[in-house]
């Protein structure tokens, strides 16, 4: 929690700081408190939908009388801020196919070395897929975060098939007996028709080749881009059956807020966040933890 909460430092004096701050001057709740507040919360890339959300059910419970103090208003919006995360329902049953996906420079490969840290730290045998084949040095860091954690990267040469690649990782990870194989895959949303066909053909590639194997798609964002964040999310729920969301460089950015407008406004759940670059700095996701660390 310390870890989180340091890395949320910047979000936290946006944020809380300017909640605390309008709430010390405040003797009376109404409708001018209230829209300062909803201010705060967009500034903070909270986002202006999932903030007028916020904002009409805080103004219901004034209105109801169940908030009559600052103090009450801040319980309340911590209180529906985690409301806002839907439950994050993701259980590893090997044998897994995990494909990660996102634009390039979010952070994909550095999370995929980090997930395979975690997993194989919790005793699972994990096989990573360098699929990312457009660039070579997608290809060299993946290997480079292989040797680092101590799991095989299976890879070919620039420019081969993506699916080529999941197929030999697939065949690899039947014979040596890998609970969980990790699929990094190119980011290249300016050939944006290329870049989904490609991911629907590694999908169904993991479906013929290991209809065992439980598939997920991890939608890896990177928080210092706030709501350019949720505008790549949603081009990707278009193509693929994202199954949750993994936010990167919470650590250092004040936009950390947009991991609330993730969660409402596309509704899928945050399941890890990257809170550096270091190999143990990725944590699951949990939204009291979270909530608590920025205010
Ligand atoms: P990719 O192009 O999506 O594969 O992105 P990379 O994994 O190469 O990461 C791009 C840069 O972001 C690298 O310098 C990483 O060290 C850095 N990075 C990735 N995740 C985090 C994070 O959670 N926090 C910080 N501070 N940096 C990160």
């Amino acid at each position: 929690f310390d870890r989180l909460k340091q890395s949320l430092a910047k979000t936290r004096d946006s944020l809380a700081g300017k909640v605390e701050s309008l709430l010390k001057f405040s003797t009376k709740i109404d409708e001018d408190t209230l829209e300062e507040l909803e201010e705060i919360l967009i500034t903070a890339d909270i986002g202006v939908d999932t903030t007028e959300k916020l904002i009409s059910r805080l103004r219901e419970k004034v209105k109801a009388e169940k908030i009559k103090s600052p103090e009450e208003l801040k319980e309340a919006l911590k209180n529906e801020i985690i409301n806002v995360f839907p439950e994050p329902k993701f259980d590893i049953i090997p044998p897994a196919i995990i494909l990660i996906v996102g634009v390039n420079g979010v952070g994909k490969t550095t999370t995929i070395g980090k997930l395979a840290y975690k997993f194989k730290s919790k005793g699972k045998k994990v096989i990573l897929a360098a699929a990312d084949t457009f660039r070579a040095a997608a290809t060299e860091q993946l290997s480079i975060w292989g040797q680092r954690v101590g799991v095989d990267v299976i890879k070919h040469q620039e420019g081969s098939d993506p699916a080529s690649v999941l197929f030999d990782a697939i065949q690899a990870g039947k014979a040596r007996r890998a609970d969980i194989i990790i699929c990094d895959t190119a980011g290249r949303l300016h050939t944006k028709k290329n870049l989904m066909e490609e991911l629907k053909k590694l999908y169904r590639v993991s479906e013929k080749e290991y209809p065992e194997a439980r598939i997920s798609s991890l939608l890896v964002l990177d928080a210092t881009t706030g709501q350019n964040a949720i505008a790549q999310a949603r081009i990707f729920k278009e193509a693929v059956n994202i199954s949750g969301i993994i936010l990167t460089k919470l650590d250092g950015t004040a936009k950390g807020g947009v991991a609330v407008a993730i969660a409402s406004e596309l509704n899928l759940p945050v399941l890890f966040v990257g809170v550096g670059e270091g190999v143990d700095d990725l944590q699951e996701f949990d939204p009291n933890a979270f909530v608590d660390a920025i205010f």
